[in-house]
């Protein structure tokens, strides 16, 4: 099998990692991102694969792990927080730059992709992954496939309301996308820093969880980002949903991380299939 390159394109630092068909690692860079320059960005990015690929002494596929998606309109680069990307053609720009064909990916469905193909939701038909970091984003792989959607927006739930608001919830929170009383405004790592009651934290999760599993009805579902490192997530929250969900038996497990840190890249390097 040709070797696989994941990059993870972060706002601070880009990371590679190749790996071999049994998933295991071969190599691991990273470098600083470059600040507010999309030129530089693309060069750095193919910086590093030249780097790998000589050390590899082979070609490789590339899958890349950005934040934001590519529009479907335009195939531009929307909703990332790296603004320096928004509105560029970054697929283009790196398959010209690389000389090959690549593949490009929310940085939360590379996550749940990592997660579901050799991770915590290794085997299970539906996996929903799901980052709680300083935003909160969610990615749905279906029988080892990321869902996409034709708003290239599945799994994307930090924008929704959180469901069944409460007194103790009131008032809503003002959002930066300029809706009150999203899911993120509750459940984000800033968000817990600032209310600091890991009870209530749990509660919300829970309720904002049931939401998913009544539309998505998911075998797993993978926590990612910071917030996913508090063991006591994983035996309260599903107790704390039951009431939320509509059904008789939740058998939905929820289940923290395998790759850690890693998965980001390691979903991307997976984008070319195992
Ligand atoms: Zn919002």
């Amino acid at each position: 099998m040709t070797l696989r390159v994941g990059v993870d394109l972060g706002g601070s630092k880009i990371e590679l990692i190749a790996l071999d068909e049994s998933g295991a690692e071969l190599l691991r860079s990273r470098i600083p991102t470059p600040q507010g320059n999309y030129g530089a960005t693309v060069q750095a990015v193919k910086a590093l694969v030249s780097y790998a690929e000589a050390k590899l002494d082979t070609k490789t596929t590339v899958g890349i792990g950005m934040p934001g998606a590519l529009s479907r309109a335009t195939g531009l680069v929307k909703n990332a927080n790296s603004t320096c990307l928004i509105g560029h053609d970054l697929k283009g720009d790196l398959e010209k730059a690389l000389d090959r064909e690549v593949r490009l990916a929310n940085d939360a469905n590379c996550f749940a992709l990592s997660e579901a193909v050799d991770g915590a939701g290794k085997g299970a038909e539906v996996v929903f992954g799901v980052i709680l970091g300083t935003g909160v984003g969610g990615g749905i792989v279906v029988h080892g496939r990321v869902l996409e959607g034709p708003n290239a927006i599945a799994g994307e739930w930090g924008h929704n309301p959180l469901p069944s608001p409460r007194k103790q919830d009131l008032p809503l929170p003002d959002c930066y996308c300029g809706r009150k009383g999203c899911i993120e405004t509750f459940l984000s790592g800033p968000a817990l820093k600032r209310d600091n009651d890991r009870a209530r934290y749990e509660e919300r999760l829970a309720r904002a969880l049931a939401g998913v599993i009544n539309i998505l009805d998911p075998h797993v579902i993978v926590l990612g980002g910071g917030i996913s490192n508090i063991p006591s997530l994983y035996a309260n929250v599903p107790v704390l949903w039951r009431p939320y969900v509509f059904s008789d038996r939740v058998e939905t497990r929820l289940a923290p991380p395998v790759h850690g840190d890693s998965s980001g890249v390691r979903g991307a390097a997976w984008l070319w299939g195992r």
